[in-house]
């Protein structure tokens, strides 16, 4: 896990003040074994197509920036050709993208949804999204959700949140970090293709806080209907990993509370029929993967290879160690 830094964020009254980044809960760096791993993962997708047939995945994304020669990397980030190549290829690999309201209405229904369809969503709502990937989903007339904090709507500063060393910096171009523009959002919900969504209102640490959570989300929701008519919202948990406390049972009861239509975590693993939509997990899709890998992920060999590959090194899978409520358990019956 990465060390706790010291940044300036907003707090849930709205004033900047020192306070620690999160850890997302996800390493940056991933070593030979895992690369080897999520390379047989890929060959393996590449070969035999979707290895799970009654589930579905969601892709997680954040920037959408060129990067900048000689400065560090923009975390969270995916060019925007890679975008482009990314979804063009699972395109021709026979996946659809599905709106996240129409996976969710089947869902309530009982209707399975096909195992190709697959659901892109962006966090946090950086202005490059607007820029950079409603152009390229326009063109490929894909759907997509963007979830949004709406404390930072029309600022000119970065995300308390962003953990990239340049955001906000003279050196960077302003697009790389600058948040969203109520006015950009406008006409991506316009559109039709683009859901505008909750990642509640300040971004804030909610670990062990579900009343604080239920209060921000209010609120998320409030600017949600004055400015966009968006009545109830879905919803992604900030940072959203439950390994370390950021989604879970009581945060899921709050955002349910708030009327929140799901509340989707960082869990890289896979919808499986029966699982609650306030326990959905959802794939990063990273400036490193290709159509291929991001096609093992949907179809479920990333997680097949994992588990795999605990086994081998003598580890209990995660989904073992730390069992998601309400979870099918077909699918670990079976590996
Ligand atoms: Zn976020």
């Amino acid at each position: 896990m990465r060390p706790v830094m010291k940044n300036p964020t907003v707090t849930a009254g709205g004033i900047r003040a020192g306070a620690p980044v999160v850890p997302r809960g996800k390493p940056r760096q991933i070593g030979l074994p895992q690369r080897a791993l999520a390379g047989f993962a890929t060959t393996m997708s590449e070969l035999m197509g979707p290895r799970q047939t009654e589930s579905f995945g969601i892709l997680m994304y954040h920037r959408v920036a060129d990067p900048v020669a000689g400065l560090a990397r923009p975390t969270w980030n995916v060019p925007p050709e890679r975008f482009g190549q990314q979804l063009e290829g699972l395109l021709s690999r026979g996946f659809e993208a599905w709106p996240l309201r129409e996976v969710l209405a089947h869902h309530r229904e009982g209707r399975p949804v096909p195992p190709k369809a697959f659901v892109i969503t962006f966090d946090d709502g950086y202005e490059n999204v607007y820029l950079h990937a409603f152009p390229i989903l326009r063109q490929l007339e894909l759907p997509a959700t963007v979830f949004l904090a709406t404390a930072y709507l029309d600022s000119r500063e970065p995300f308390p949140s962003d953990d990239w060393s340049e955001a906000g910096s003279g050196n960077v171009p302003y697009t790389t970090w600058r948040p969203l523009t109520t006015e950009e959002c406008r006409e991506m919900h316009t559109s039709g293709l683009v859901e505008l969504a909750a990642h509640t209102h300040t971004h804030a640490d909610f670990r062990e806080r579900p009343g604080d959570l239920l209060s921000d989300l209010r609120r998320c929701q409030r600017v949600l209907r004055d400015r966009f008519g968006i009545e109830r919202a879905t919803f992604a948990f900030p940072y959203g990993n439950k390994s370390d406390g950021f989604a879970g049972p009581e945060l899921s009861a709050a955002a349910e509370e708030a009327g929140m239509l799901c509340s989707l975590t960082t869990e890289p693993e896979l919808v499986r029929p029966g699982t609650s939509p306030f326990d959905w997990g959802r794939f990063a899709a990273e400036e490193h993967d290709t159509a291929g890998s991001l096609a093992a992920k949907l179809g479920g060999w990333h997680e097949a290879v994992r588990s795999l590959g605990h086994r081998l090194l003598g580890r209990r899978p995660r989904h073992e160690l730390r069992r998601p409520y309400q979870i099918d358990s077909s699918d670990t019956a079976r590996e």
